[in-house]
């Protein structure tokens, strides 16, 4: 009789999981309870100021990130909002967004009234491509929004070199991205304007919340007036100069940011190192490529881990029903966005606020084939919460990966 490898029943059929730790996020200990608690019994909840706790994280992640202000506001996508506004975009501009992020990165800018230019992004490392870029610039463009997607930093120097030749604004999505680095700058802090998000899935996290960081005195002073109802600090109570809404966070945020803020470091540098380690690990298995780290030096924040997979060395086997399989093997993982954003009915219907968008703009007819391929087929997401794991954590992952490819070969 032939001897045939013995091949581990999968937990999906009802074997035992290859991945056996779990990986709770968000991480928070007493520390983090009593600074909260102190908000409570203070009674001083609010910060309609922007003082004390708020103006205190607020020092605390500009210093941090390494730039002159940090102006906190409710969310990612009004940080994004905040910046728009503030570089001065007016109905009918056009700013370049790539199609593989959160839907807030394009529609924020429906919000200002701009038409979202999708461009594709780089099959190696997701982010938008450089040269894809200076090929869509229009004499209405004004401002680019690269997305440090995952917590991989964009190729900055070749978008910054762009902007600077077209005169564009560069505002950074690091909603991925906090405490990660480009060549020994903090993501967020090299463009013109650099945006955070704190909702609870992200790398820093208070359940909700959004940063803007800048080290230019007129885009600060704009969005510290818009995101406080277009007060000045000069000015009076009731005086409104421009038309700002309240965006504010509140003290209780606040205190569990500078809790937080206190692990963000250490833990950005397990998560790099146990990236680096399953990047070694998984690009001895054939079919799965983790993508590119890109060609300088970086520190990558992980938000997400992401791998391509080859349906063709996996038995045909459809992303989605892989993605189900190692989730069964208790690997914290998503088979990520469905479609480009351009397909969304948003975009394809050009709904509600949708107006100022020309009907020269078809979204229908545009096709980024990269972005396609990572949605359809290639992209494989593993969480952040689980790069906090140990050695022997990250090697259960790519045995899961194996575990499943011999189950689905043999
Ligand atoms: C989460 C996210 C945002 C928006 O942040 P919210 O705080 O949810 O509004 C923006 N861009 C990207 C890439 C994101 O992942």
């Amino acid at each position: 009789m032939n001897k045939t490898p013995l091949i581990e029943q999968l937990a999906i059929d009802g074997g035992e999981k290859a991945v056996t730790t779990t990986f709770p996020w968000p991480i928070y200990d007493e520390q983090d309870v009593e600074a909260v608690a102190h908000i409570v019994r203070s009674g001083q909840w609010g910060n309609p100021d922007c003082a004390g706790a708020v103006a205190d994280f607020e020092q605390q992640f500009a210093k941090y990130c390494g730039t002159k202000y940090a102006i906190s506001c409710v969310n990612g996508s009004v940080s994004l909002r905040l910046a728009l506004i503030a570089c001065g975009v007016r109905p009918g501009d056009e700013v370049i967004v790539p199609p593989y992020t959160f839907i807030a990165t394009a529609s924020v800018v429906l919000e200002v009234n701009c038409v979202p230019v999708f461009i594709d992004i780089d099959p190696d490392t997701y982010n938008l491509d450089p040269k894809a870029i200076e090929a869509a610039i229009t004499e209405r463009t004004k401002v680019i929004i690269p997305v440090h997607f995952a917590g991989l930093a964009c190729d900055m120097d070749a978008i910054l070199d762009i902007a600077h030749r077209y005169n564009l604004r560069v505002i950074e999505d690091a909603a991925h991205a906090h405490g990660a680095e480009y060549k020994g700058q903090k993501l967020g802090s090299i463009g013109d304007a650099g945006s955070f998000s704190f909702q609870s899935s992200k790398n820093l996290t208070s359940g909700e919340g959004g940063m803007v960081i800048t080290n230019d005195d007129a885009l600060y002073q704009i969005m510290n007036s818009l995101r406080n109802v277009g007060r000045l600090p000069e000015g009076q109570w009731y005086d409104h100069f421009n038309p700002g809404c309240n965006y504010r966070i509140t003290q209780l945020q606040a205190v569990l940011l500078s809790e937080q803020l206190k692990r963000l470091n250490e833990q950005t540098r397990i998560r790099n190192e146990n990236g680096l380690y399953l990047d070694s690990l998984l690009s001895e298995l054939d079919g799965i490529t983790p993508l590119s780290r890109g060609h300088v030096t970086i520190r990558h924040a992980y938000h997400l881990y992401i791998f391509r997979y080859d349906p063709t060395k996996f038995n045909q086997l459809p992303k989605q029903a892989f993605v189900a399989m190692l989730a069964a093997e208790g690997l914290p993982c998503s088979a990520g966005y469905p479609h480009p954003l351009y397909r969304q009915p948003v975009f394809q219907q050009k709904n509600w606020m949708c107006y100022a968008i020309p009907d020269a703009v078809d979204y229908s007819q545009v096709y980024c084939p990269v972005a396609e391929r990572a949605c359809a087929d290639e992209a494989v997401w593993i969480f952040q919460q689980a790069m906090l794991g140990t050695r022997r954590d990250i090697e259960s992952f790519a045995d899961a990966i194996r575990k499943v490819q011999q189950a689905v070969n043999k």
